[in-house]
């Protein structure tokens, strides 16, 4: 670790969050530890702080407090993490319909946040200052598993439009102080790709951080263009925000020359889990419950998929009991090879609402197509666009490892299989998917009026 890098990491982001009366610094001290615990003792230790965490609502929050009379649950009388399943799953409908309801009334300082609603589908709830803090650590914890720490120069590629406010500009000097800088990938011509290209060559970051789709299309050009990058000293690329995909990984990999780590989460779910360098993706076990649950809400063992329920330890405030943040993943239980007791995810897939509406009028999830796109030797990229109910096209990035007979004829029949033997699919070669207007990519998007989606119920996989 260089003088600079010692001195930012030690004393001017600690002194930052102070004045921003954070209470990152110590928090992350006690994550530092707590990390290495055994698998048991973390759970004995997320047990009690749920306990005192749910008793909090009890006391503090309208929606709670009624909740749990109506289903006799005693917060303190719960004895397993597994309890948490008697209580319903908190959908983005109910904190929309019950804001109100769910706002603490303890005293404590609280800001309204708002997500982007990128998807369309936006989320306004208090967040407080220990949240923040938690989250902030737990991301500043992850970061030093790589050999990097807050105050190495990092080159965040943000494809967000950003516009630039007074705030934004009082975030420019602390991200000058700290050695960040943005790269506003918003737009992604060639030239805009050779600029950044050269911004890299000419900042020499230790980290990238930002959307492995923006990140792999700098790479793929650079490579095109044959400007090496891997010579930079660039020690890890973080990947967030979107699901990383092998090939993103591949070519990052080669073309930075250096390892990728995914990291997951959102302000919604918090900082929910992070790859490790032995490969694990490890979850923020000391204050998010991560649940993988059925249709119904039931929890599935591990090694099956289901959706992403959060419980967010530290959100007393507006509480996230049992969460669903539209996520797909799959929980590992297993051991990471690096020691740390915190559990594992074992895959994260794409968002769970991604349905595609069969022929006969039955609700199919995405994921089953992009499993098998996935898996196809030769396949970069895809873009799913169900146009009617008997027509979907299906856009491709592929390499010289594609065969085309072979592969055409499996993803034809999968088709078939789940939508339904009329539908047609168009297989269209193309050298990029194009973003949407946030900036993010969408893998699958269906035409066919949400309304028949919702009409049609129940999701089968
Ligand atoms: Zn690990």
């Amino acid at each position: 670790m260089d003088i600079y890098t010692s001195f930012a990491a030690n004393l001017l982001f600690p002194l930052h969050e102070k004045l921003k009366k954070h209470s990152t610094t110590a928090v992350k001290l006690e994550l530092e530890r707590s990390q290495w615990l055994p698998a048991e003792q973390l759970r004995a230790l997320q047990l009690a702080r749920l306990r005192e965490f749910l008793s909090d609502c009890a006391a503090h929050v309208p929606y709670y407090r009624d909740l749990f009379r109506a289903l006799d649950f005693v917060p303190a009388e719960i004895t397993a993490i597994s309890d948490l399943a008697r209580l319903p799953v908190l959908t983005k409908d109910v904190i929309r319909r019950d804001f109100d309801r769910l706002r603490s009334s303890a005293p404590e300082a609280v800001r309204l946040f708002s997500t982007t609603g990128s998807t369309g589908d936006p989320l306004r709830f208090n967040i407080s200052k220990t949240r923040i803090s938690r989250d902030v650590a737990a991301k500043w914890r992850a970061t030093r598993w790589w050999d990097v720490d807050i105050g190495d120069r990092e080159m965040v590629i943000w494809s967000s439009p950003i516009e630039l406010t007074r705030q934004d500009r009082v975030k420019q000097v602390r991200d000058w102080l700290l050695r960040t800088r943005l790269l506003p990938s918003a737009t992604m011509s060639p030239t805009d790709m050779d600029r950044f290209i050269a911004e890299i060559c000419r900042f020499r970051p230790k980290m990238l951080f930002g959307y492995p789709s923006s990140m792999t299309l700098i790479a793929q050009r650079a490579e095109q263009q044959g400007v090496p990058l891997n010579q930079l000293g660039i020690k890890v690329a973080f990947c967030t925000a979107e699901r990383l995909y092998p090939h993103q990984a591949d070519v990052l990999q080669r073309v930075f020359g250096c390892p990728v780590a995914n990291g997951y989460g959102g302000r919604d779910s918090g900082f929910i889990a992070h790859a490790c360098p032995q490969g694990g993706m490890h979850i923020t076990a000391e204050d998010i419950v991560v649940e993988i649950v059925d249709q119904q809400g039931r929890p599935v063992p591990a090694g099956v998929p289901g959706d992403v329920v959060v419980t967010h330890l530290y959100s007393s405030c507006f509480p996230f009991v049992r969460y669903r943040n539209g996520d797909v993943a799959v929980l590992d239980d297993g051991q990471c090879a690096c020691g740390r007791g915190l559990p594992l995810l074992k895959e994260i897939h794409g968002r769970s609402n991604d349905v595609l509406l069969a022929e006969d009028g039955s609700v199919v999830l995405a994921i089953a197509f992009a499993i098998v796109l996935r898996d196809m030797p030769g396949v970069n990229g895809f873009k799913l666009i169900q146009e009617t109910l008997s027509f979907c096209r299906l856009q491709l990035v592929t390499d010289a490892s594609f065969r085309p007979s072979a592969s055409e004829q499996e993803l034809r029949s999968t088709f078939r299989t789940r939508l339904g033997a009329g539908v047609r699919l168009d297989i269209e070669y193309v050298e990029t998917i194009e973003a949407e207007a946030s900036g993010k990519y969408r893998y699958v998007e269906s035409k066919v009026s949400q309304q028949q989606v919702a009409q049609a119920g129940g999701c089968t996989s």
